[in-house]
């Protein structure tokens, strides 16, 4: 039975990192949804921590991008433009490497597509509501779509004979039956933004076509710790707590 480990929006936060590898268990391959960096405080660590398993395909996201170019950054709110500068300043030349051969645009795995934000915009595109994933579904070829950015972790379910989308949120642990088209979130390892502040992540089985979403506890306090000592902005310690 292969087992795809798909992991998003790790955003510096080793200790999340290390629970959901450490939680998941053995695994086939990795695809990494982009966003490895941003936010928290162990940029490096978590690159090279991501860069050593096996079998990874990795996305670009937005806060790798801006981490790596000087792109004006003022579409980022005030504490999140502060820790990317704190990032770019922090980041070696081995971890610019490894962001940099990251994809920006998005990849094919059998019957997957992987996007960080979505399959039309992969870098800054956000689907967060049902007619953003209608327009979205032209833009890729595959059956289902993976895509992460957003932190929220649940399914947009197309069904072809009503022409609609529902959003789904599989509990976790729950086998969820791939069938009709589908944009999937693993949610977000490093700051999850959908009030449940417990490290999130997916296993997905491609032969059986079953999508498993998970959620694992990790030592919170100790990357608020890491992240006051860092000197990164107070807000993003408290809101890992609340999950938001
Ligand atoms: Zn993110």
């Amino acid at each position: 039975m292969t087992r795809i480990l798909v992991i998003s929006d790790i955003h510096a936060n080793l200790v999340a990192l290390e629970a959901v590898l450490a939680d998941a268990g053995a695994v086939d391959e990795v695809w990494s949804l982009g966003d490895v960096v941003g936010y928290g405080p162990r940029p490096n660590e978590c690159i090279e921590r991501i860069a050593s398993l096996p079998r990874l395909t990795a996305l670009m996201g937005n806060h790798d991008y801006a981490c790596l170019s000087d792109i004006s950054i003022e579409s980022f709110n005030p504490d999140a433009r502060r820790s990317l500068l704190w990032q770019r300043e922090t980041l070696t030349d081995a971890s610019r490497a490894f962001l940099r051969s990251q994809s920006v645009t998005p990849v094919e795995r059998g019957e997957m597509t992987l996007a960080h934000g979505s399959p039309r915009d992969s870098i800054w595109e956000y689907v967060m509501n049902t007619l953003v994933a209608r327009l979205n579904l032209d833009y890729f070829a595959t059956p289902w779509c993976l895509v992460g950015h957003s932190h929220f972790q649940g399914v947009f379910q197309y069904h072809l004979a009503e022409d609609e989308f529902t959003i789904e949120v599989p509990a976790p642990n729950t086998p969820y039956v791939l069938q009709e088209r589908a944009f999937l979130n693993p949610g977000s390892v490093g700051q999850p933004r959908d009030r449940d502040p417990r490290a999130a992540y997916a296993i997905f089985y491609p032969q059986e076509r079953i999508w498993e979403p998970h959620r694992v506890a990790y030592d919170i306090q100790a990357v608020q710790t890491q992240i006051l000592e860092a000197g990164l902005p107070a807000r993003h310690a408290e809101r890992l707590a609340g999950g938001w």
